[in-house]
């Protein structure tokens, strides 16, 4: 079957190398795409966000099946307008997509739904959130409503630091925003596959947000991630699953609104057990170049039969019990204004160390390789330990040849520490 993968980050390279190894696949198309997936598929240059534009490739190009890596497509119903031309969809509706696209959505279904979550309350305009702030206690979360790409949320450790959040947000015209109470504990994703009934596990991650060694700095996109998480046990991914994501995937259905696709549950350990910081419609990007590297099953034959409601009864799917690491490669002043334009040279000799090199920011100049974006390369290994991982991708990193790009070197730490000498 001829195939279309929306996107143009590492998470679409990951998607369209794992694709292009199945049998199913007759022909991969990708839009816009980078220089990495173009190894794997026909580029087509189409604008995300018109989606008469991708339908109409779809029909002149006898595509059957999309999938939609980001999550702005998703959000903005890109699902449903190919669903109604009768394509096949990997990726969630725009009603259930919005448990990514508006947290206050996301925090009444919680809410309502009696799923773990931080004490939240909602507030439409400044002056309401400036009362409301009063009844929480410090640190607190102030976080926009609606799709910020990770800068819609501050962790105030002051109220000064809180009223400041709520003025920005409210500043502009319609604002909206949650005001929620700080969870104490680790960070872990935890991603399933559901067809809006049955659900299967997929893995679990965990990521590098700050900009910095140490988890310093600014917060980016992400700068690595490694899986599986070991913090995120099976007794915990169990209560995770039974607590928080499927009490969501039944809301949905119920609400006349199921969710297919994949769920990507933010979650903070806490104490008292698994508490959800978050949802996201699609697979994370650096997480899925980890999954993706551990997953040993058809893709494309999963997705579609996610997309057709037939997880039911299926077993869990196969991951390598190996740890994959990736490390970032983003290009110099990321995340602030990234200096684009610097060639890129060594991705042959970096596989040749037994890493996987995905694209990410990244475009061809003549025969040049160069930088395009703020992150730039996934560089990803497997080994048997996070430790073992990590060596493998930084022998790969050094063999890079990226004089305006940079990484931190200390993706996976906290679990290095965890598993000792
Ligand atoms: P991203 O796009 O980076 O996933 P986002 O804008 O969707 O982020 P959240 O994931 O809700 O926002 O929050 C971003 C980060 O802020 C979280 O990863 C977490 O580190 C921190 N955070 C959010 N909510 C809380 C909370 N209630 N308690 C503690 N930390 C929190």
């Amino acid at each position: 079957m001829n195939v279309l993968l929306l996107g143009s980050g590492g998470r679409e390279h990951a998607l369209a190398w794992k694709l292009a190894q199945s049998p199913l696949l007759t022909r991969l198309y990708a839009a816009p795409g980078n220089p990495g997936i173009a190894e794997h598929a026909e580029l087509a240059d189409i604008a995300l966000s018109d989606h008469r534009a991708v339908i109409d490739f779809c029909l002149r190009h006898s595509i059957q099946f999309v999938v939609i890596g980001p999550e702005a497509p998703l959000v903005a119903g890109l699902g449903d307008n190919l669903r109604t031309m009768g394509i096949g969809v990997f990726g969630p509706n725009k009603a259930a997509a919005q448990l990514e696209g508006s947290k206050g959505f996301t925090k009444d279904l919680c809410a309502r739904a009696n799923i773990p979550t931080a004490g939240y309350v909602r507030v439409e305009s400044r002056d309401g959130a400036l009362a409301a702030l009063q009844d929480f206690a410090l640190p607190v979360v102030v976080k926009a409503d609606g799709l910020a790409a990770g800068k819609g949320v501050t962790v105030a450790m002051t109220r000064e630091e809180a009223e400041a959040a709520i003025r920005a947000i409210f500043a502009v015209q319609g604002g909206s925003a949650v005001i929620e109470e700080f969870l104490e504990g680790e960070e872990a994703s935890l991603f399933v596959l559901t067809d809006g009934t049955s659900l299967l596990p997929f893995g679990s991650a965990q990521d590098h947000k700050r900009v910095g060694d140490g988890d310093t700095g600014p917060n980016t996109g992400g700068m690595g991630a490694y899986s599986p998480a070991p913090v995120l046990t099976p007794a915990l991914e169990r209560r995770a699953i039974d607590e928080i994501v499927r009490p969501t995937i039944e809301a949905l259905a119920r609400m006349g609104s199921p969710y297919s696709g994949v769920l990507y549950a933010g979650l903070m350990l806490t104490r008292q057990g698994p508490k959800l910081i978050e949802y996201n419609a699609r697979f994370g990007d650096p997480e899925c170049q980890v999954l993706m590297l551990r997953f040993e099953d058809d893709l494309l034959e999963l997705m579609l039969a996610t997309a057709k409601g037939e997880l039911a009864g299926r077993p869990d799917p196969d991951f390598s019990a190996d740890t994959a690491l990736t490390v970032v490669m983003a290009a110099k002043n990321y995340p602030d204004t990234p200096e684009t334009g610097g060639a890129i040279g060594g991705i042959a000799a970096a596989e040749a160390k037994g890493a996987k090199v995905f694209h990410a920011g990244t475009r061809r100049d003549g025969d040049t390789l160069v930088a395009s974006g703020g992150r730039v390369l996934n560089v990803t290994a497997r080994g048997h330990s996070v430790r073992v991982a990590q060596a493998a991708a930084y022998r790969a990193v050094d063999a890079i040849d990226f004089p305006t790009g940079f990484c931190r070197r200390d993706i996976g730490w906290r679990e290095i520490e965890r598993e000792g000498p």
